[in-house]
């Protein structure tokens, strides 16, 4: 028997379940060819065409133009921090980052190690509270791109907007919102996700670039890190991770079927309505977050006495709902609730949520 509670993971985070079922019916044999997709050639007729159906889906739902490349890499989301001033820098080269949180900072650390990174507006002054409006920010003349981080995972702060930074390309690290709403790509250079947040498993990571951004790797940039390269031989240089991408195909046809990422952002604004209504409707749970900034995909709240985060845990998991321990740099609680998170998950911490405070409140 088994057995599927609601999972609020922060990643690797929940997968559909119908995707799951249809990973397991295929597990041992594919579509019939006697052999799971884990034990086939890369370059066979079968997987390549289970990784041109996973780009063409991702491409139909993200409405990807045909200037832009989709590579399916790996490394995480984190290698792209390096990687993205490998390839944008030149020799010699400086770029603009925005600083709203620990993944934004983590990138300008990495960056900081190839060129001269300009930090051109922090949140800091806002306690990471909210994210510094475009008139605060200071934009370099010289930058070869401006990188920011539309969703912080972890602070649970997203823009709602996208910069306007003339004729520079814009980079932004999608990891935790890619696919959760629509999403204007022509106003992108380069977008980059690592995949176990909002797209599949662990293991691989999502890259849209656009075509004029190729090509321009620093010379000792490694070879594998090379986009052109990745380009050029349809993300198979060598082995790409074959399973995670065959699962983030499956995940792709599922958000089709469920209406695309127009559905995605009707039944993800209800869920996250719903939840910033519960604390904000309580005594006892709080979230600190600018209330235009909010994120819809992370949601970290407090209780006003910490002492009761253990017994709160404790209750939600006896309830079947798992993760909800905030991040350890923050404490508290975070509920991330990705597409594959449903509706009534959130129902039900929200039920969960009102009867712990009319038992401690
Ligand atoms: C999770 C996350 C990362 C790190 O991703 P890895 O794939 O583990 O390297 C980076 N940025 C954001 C916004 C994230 O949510």
């Amino acid at each position: 028997m088994s057995k599927r509670l609601f999972n609020f993971c922060a990643g690797p985070a929940a997968l559909p379940e119908a995707v799951l079922q249809t990973a397991r019916d295929e597990l041992t044999d594919w579509h019939g060819k006697g052999l799971s997709v884990m034990e086939m050639s890369h370059r066979s007729d079968e997987f390549v065409s289970i990784a041109e159906q996973a780009e063409q889906d991702l491409r139909d739902l993200l409405s990807i133009p045909s200037d832009y490349k989709v590579l399916f890499l790996q490394g995480g989301a984190s290698q792209q921090f390096a990687q993205i001033p490998l390839n944008l820098l030149g020799e010699d080269g400086s770029a603009d980052y925005i600083d709203t949180g620990i993944w934004s900072r983590k990138a300008i650390e990495e960056a900081s190690r190839y060129g001269h990174i300009n930090v051109a507006a922090s949140a800091r002054e806002y306690d990471y509270f909210a994210i510094p409006g475009q008139n605060e920010w200071q934009l370099s003349a010289d930058a070869a791109y401006v990188h920011y981080t539309p969703n912080e995972t972890i602070g649970g702060v997203e823009f709602n907007w996208i910069p306007e930074v003339g004729d520079k390309p814009l980079v932004a690290d999608v990891s935790s919102d890619i696919l959760s709403r629509p999403l204007d790509v022509s106003r992108f250079g380069l977008l980059y996700a690592g995949a176990q947040k909002n797209i599949g498993p662990s293991g691989l990571t999502v890259v849209i670039v656009r075509d004029d951004l190729l090509g321009k790797a620093h010379s000792k940039c490694p070879t594998m890190l090379d986009y052109s390269v990745a380009a050029q031989n349809g993300s198979m240089y060598n082995t790409p991770p074959t399973f995670a991408w065959y699962l983030s195909g499956l995940v792709f046809q599922w958000l089709k079927a469920q209406g695309g990422v127009e559905a995605m952002e009707r039944i993800n604004g209800a869920k996250q309505r719903k939840l910033y209504a519960a604390i904000d409707g309580s005594e006892l749970y709080s979230n600190p977050i600018n209330i235009a900034d909010r994120s819809w995909m992370n949601i970290p709240f407090r209780l006003a006495d910490d002492r009761l985060d253990k017994p709160f845990l404790v209750g939600a998991e006896e309830r079947g709902l798992l993760n909800l321990k905030g991040h350890r740099s923050v404490g508290g609680m975070r509920a991330s609730i990705y597409n594959a998170v449903p509706e009534a998950a959130v129902d039900a911490l929200v039920a969960y949520m009102a009867e712990f405070e009319k038992q401690h409140g």
